[in-house]
């Protein structure tokens, strides 16, 4: 249920009706609008009355809600969430670019990596320091000694970054380094640490699960939500089909689907979702195409040697002409 609130409604009368509805034994939650102000009605089970909340000074309308995510949902709020991180920003229909290696491996690699990438456009520099691999015996990272080498690249280059984090134990440590934490594939219904990312200061990349629904990822993103921690970008990233010629299988349609449902912005990772360089770069241009707000991009200095996701890196030279081709291609999109 939503209680929207006449135009102009002062935060006085707003709180009153706030206050209003918990007595009445809901629990209320205020969303900022740009036009509207509007009071969300969360955790009732059952139907609502709208009689319950016509009375009461202030309120426009009530009108249900039907999906069974809120904060996240269109219907909620009707404005696109905007999320700005250095010089880029979500949700506004510009395109920012985030690069850079699958893992941290050393000084030379991510400083060499990142001027590069810098140099091309990118406006975030992406590297895992903890690294969920299907392998025990594959490289998990270089933990918290990564976390500092992304510490010197921000310090040199100026460029926000972004990381993984895998657990609650180590949220703590990731975000104090952090300026997106991003949230796997593999944990997108982890739930504990789904509510301590709410509990974050920082904005949160949402990775969509390998076989989640659109519904379940929203739900996913709900839980960051609730906890308070409206900043989350959610990440299309390919997934598991029957076909053997890529990793995944990037459905490019979820990233309208999502505007449709939800305010937040949608971002997509056609790296993971290839598996091979050669597909990355058409599945870039096409992630453009699709109006998407920006995409995440593996690039590595030395892709041969690299210790994971090499196949999928693209070279800095094929990075620039990629980044050249995609704005372009956002560019044309976007025209009125
Ligand atoms: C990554 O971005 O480094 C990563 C592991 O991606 P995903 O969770 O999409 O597999
Ligand atoms: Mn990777």
């Amino acid at each position: 249920m939503l209680v929207v609130m006449k135009k102009g409604t002062p935060e006085k009368k707003i709180q009153a009706a706030v206050n209003a509805i918990e007595k009445k034994g809901y629990t209320a939650r205020p969303i900022p609008g740009g036009d509207r102000v509007s009071i969300g009605i969360l955790y009732n089970t059952g139907s609502v009355d709208a009689a319950h909340f016509l009375g009461i000074d202030g309120v426009k309308e009530v009108i249900p809600v039907t999906k069974p995510y809120k904060l996240v949902s269109r219907e909620f709020q009707q404005e696109n969430t905007q999320i700005k991180v250095g010089d880029a920003v979500f949700g506004n229909g510009s395109f920012p670019v985030i690069a850079g290696p699958c893992a941290v491996e050393s000084e030379n690699q991510v400083l060499s990596i990142a001027t590069s990438v810098k140099k091309a456009g990118a406006t975030l520099f992406r590297g895992g320091a903890f690294k969920p691999r299907t392998s025990p015996y594959s490289f998990q990272g270089l933990g918290e000694n990564g976390l500092k080498l992304l510490a010197t690249v921000r310090e040199e280059t100026g460029l926000p970054i972004v990381t993984e984090v895998m657990d609650v134990e180590t949220f703590d440590l990731v975000e104090k380094y952090a300026d997106i934490v991003q949230i796997g594939t593999r944990n997108m219904q982890n739930f504990s640490l789904l509510k301590r990312a709410g509990k974050s200061v920082r904005p949160v990349i949402l990775k969509r699960g390998m076989s989640a629904l659109l519904q379940e990822w929203l739900m996913a993103a709900e839980y960051i939500m609730e906890e308070g921690n409206n900043n989350i970008i959610l990440c299309e990233r390919g997934v598991r089909t029957f076909v053997k010629h890529s990793r995944n299988t990037l459905d490019l349609s979820v990233v309208s689907a999502v505007k449709k449902e939800s305010h937040l912005p949608v971002i997509v990772d056609p790296s993971h979702a290839a598996g091979v360089r050669d597909q990355v770069i058409c599945l870039a241009y096409a992630s453009a195409a699709m109006g998407a707000d920006g995409v995440m991009i593996e690039v590595h200095n030395n892709p041969e040697e690299a210790l994971s996701d090499g196949a999928q890196s693209l070279y800095p030279e094929q990075f620039f002409s990629v980044m050249e081709k995609m704005t372009a291609i956002h560019d044309i999109v976007r025209k009125p």
